[in-house]
């Protein structure tokens, strides 16, 4: 309770937009009245949790990092939320994000970056390095982050912290305000592997609400974590996706995660290399994909519906209206993936961009039911760098999507993937994380290696 207590920007760290510390203690005060009477609703009844604010929470702000819901009060929760609130965890607050999760620094958010508590001058990752950063700076023990194109696996890298994107419809997309549709997955962020279980056990499984979601039990989770906790891996088979390395790769992250592959070794796991050629062209196709639907998706915010309104002048159109909030309420990235997207779907140019990233999809997951069945699970680093220093790449597209660049194909195909703390790289002293990818709905293996790596 005492981060609750704390500013919101407790540390410098800013990984809070808003912190709802009367409502979080009237949720402890009564998670403390059930412990009492020995009725606890769930395993983390009464554990504080922090949500990045791409999800709705009734009677909380949802801005989604943009100026253009700045004071919008959402009438319902997402069902994760709902979830989270059934289940007894008091919600510590909303947490900051790149703009609609469009990023992979924070930066990109209409309220100030969010800093790494392991440096302040540096990038907590993104886009929900709120998430992280609240984790990683033992603000909140819990959170949850999405992740459409590694927004929470990347900050959990740079962050030290364990980040997981669920299979594809797995967890409801119900309230999760949409970047795009077909990638976007909502997943715990947590300090421990077994966390990550409790919490995902928490908010997944079926909901008739998202017509995505999968109608199947989830796996054992909290089990395949314990089970991994014994640091037997006999028995299985683990990929090591040769795309991800080589130049471009900071020494010192493959040099930690190296040595994960040889504690996989010792676990008694087989270790196979698995060639994944596709995936080179991951990237191109998701700045296509991503962009499209964003571009549908944002058309909402018109200045009617939700949120900010600016008029011109007196008297202006209702075009004119819609054009001058959306010019004064979305950011430059948001902009530049409305223009980008919009142009991929235009006429003459939709079989020739978006038709063939589409294409590459297809590849990419062909690529993985490939791999799986040379091996269990694949490895990777996270992502390629440690995290760099605020301002760094801001000016840059190009070298900020390439954060995402090991993250990227798991969206594309919808298979489930976990970052695990991989230690600090000896360059600069700083996280790097280890990726383990599962085929789709085994989101159990994930939990099994991930364990047995902390
Ligand atoms: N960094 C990626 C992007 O900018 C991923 C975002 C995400 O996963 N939400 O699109």
């Amino acid at each position: 309770i005492a981060a609750v207590d704390a500013p919101a920007d407790r540390r410098g760290v800013h990984a809070f937009l808003h912190v709802d510390a009367e409502g979080a203690l009237a949720q402890a005060r009564a998670s403390d009245e059930r412990r009492a009477a020995g009725t606890l609703l769930s395993p983390l009844d009464g554990v504080p949790i922090a949500v990045k604010d791409v999800l709705t929470t009734e009677g909380l702000p949802t801005t989604c990092g943009s100026k253009i819901l700045e004071g919008w009060i959402p009438p319902y929760d997402a069902t994760v939320v709902r979830k989270l609130r059934e289940a007894g965890l008091p919600i510590l607050g909303k947490t900051n994000m790149d703009e609609f999760a469009m990023g992979s620094s924070t930066e990109h958010s209409a309220y100030g970056p969010t800093h790494n508590p392991w440096d302040l001058d540096r990038i907590p990752g993104g886009s929900g390095g709120g998430s992280a950063a609240a984790v990683a700076a033992f603000e909140a023990p819990l959170a949850i982050g999405t992740d459409t194109g590694g927004s929470i696996r990347q900050p959990g890298a740079v962050t030290g912290t364990v980040g997981v994107k669920p299979t594809y419809g797995g967890v409801s997309r119900y309230g999760l305000v949409a970047l795009a549709n077909s990638l976007d997955q909502a997943g715990p962020v947590t300090r421990t592997v077994l966390d990550s279980a409790l919490l995902h056990e928490v908010i997944g499984g079926h909901d008739p609400l998202d017509s995505t979601s999968i109608d199947q039990p989830l796996p054992a989770l909290v089990e395949a974590a314990r089970l991994g906790a014994t640091g037997d891996l006999s028995g299985l088979r683990v990929g090591v996706i040769q795309e991800m390395s080589g130049e471009g790769w900071q020494p010192g992250v493959l040099t930690r995660f190296q040595e994960s592959v040889d504690l996989l070794v010792k676990a008694g796991a087989e270790v196979v290399e698995v060639s994944c050629p596709s995936f080179v062209h991951a990237l191109a196709a998701y700045y296509l994909i991503l962009p499209a639907e964003a571009s549908s998706n944002l058309a909402k915010f018109d200045a009617m519906r939700y949120g900010l309104r600016v008029w011109p002048y007196e008297g202006a159109s209702a075009e004119e209206v819609m054009r001058a909030t959306r010019d004064a309420g979305f950011g430059d990235e948001v902009k530049r993936r409305i223009i980008l997207g919009t142009y991929a779907l235009s006429s003459g140019y939709y079989d020739a961009y978006y038709g063939q990233a589409q294409k590459v999809r297809t590849l990419i997951a062909r690529d993985f039911d490939a791999a799986f069945e040379k091996a269990d699970v694949l490895v990777s680093p996270t992502a390629p760098t440690t995290a760099f220093k605020l301002g760094e790449k801001l000016d840059d597209p190009i070298a900020m999507y390439l954060n995402d660049l090991a993250t990227i194909p798991a969206n594309l195909a919808g298979v489930p993937g976990i970052s695990v703390p991989g230690g600090l790289a000896d360059e600069d002293g700083l996280p790097t994380g280890v990726q383990i990818l599962a085929p789709a709905l085994a989101d159990d293996r994930l939990y099994r290696v991930g364990a047995a790596l902390e």
